[in-house]
């Protein structure tokens, strides 16, 4: 069984407090990818950023994503549905004090495909957590951004080198019956 993670692709990281202007290029395959998921009957997941007051990072980002704030909420593209998980974190990474894996192997996961932002932070520290709790990884370059400035390449290959990630697209994610029969 696969789960389609989708991290932080919350208002604050899209168009407000940490706005990622690219993010709106990815907001489009995203959405195919999600609709692809909901079709095929992956478990999906929604990894959202919501802190409280005295959070470590909060020093280095200054607030954002603060829990309740219409800046944590997810963006209108994606529009959770309440059969999802929507898994809050206080932390980069999905797996972290959060109760996703076992709310993952309840459902039987073994495969996430890891979207959103960004590809050098949450998705790397997301991918880690995978890693060490034995899912395999998947990464569609096409659905993962990293800030303006930072090498998208790198950061992918990154996630190849160190935690043996596939890379690859939401086409051919969508598009290959052969890849996506569980
Ligand atoms: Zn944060």
């Amino acid at each position: 069984m696969k789960a389609l993670i989708i991290v932080d692709m919350l208002k604050d990281f899209v168009d407000g407090k940490l706005a990622n202007p690219k993010a709106q290029d990815m907001i489009e395959p995203l959405q195919r990818l999600l609709a692809h998921a909901r079709r095929e009957g992956w478990v999906v997941v929604f990894s959202n950023d919501a802190h409280q007051p005295g959070d470590p990072e909060l020093k280095i980002w200054g607030e954002h994503a603060m829990a309740g704030d219409p800046g944590a909420q997810v963006i209108e593209e994606l529009a959770p549905r309440e059969t999802d998980i929507i898994s809050a974190k206080r932390g980069y990474g999905a797996f972290d004090g959060t109760g996703l894996d076992e709310q993952l192997r309840e459902r039987g996961v073994d495969e996430v495909v890891i979207t959103g932002q960004h590809t050098h932070i949450c998705v790397r520290h997301s991918s880690y957590g995978a890693l060490l709790r034995g899912y395999e990884i998947t990464i569609p370059a096409d659905a993962v951004c990293a800030f303006e400035g930072v090498s998208e390449d790198d950061a992918l290959e990154y996630l190849k080198q160190t935690y043996g990630a596939t890379v690859t697209s939401v086409d051919e994610l969508v598009g290959s019956p052969a890849k996506v029969t569980v």
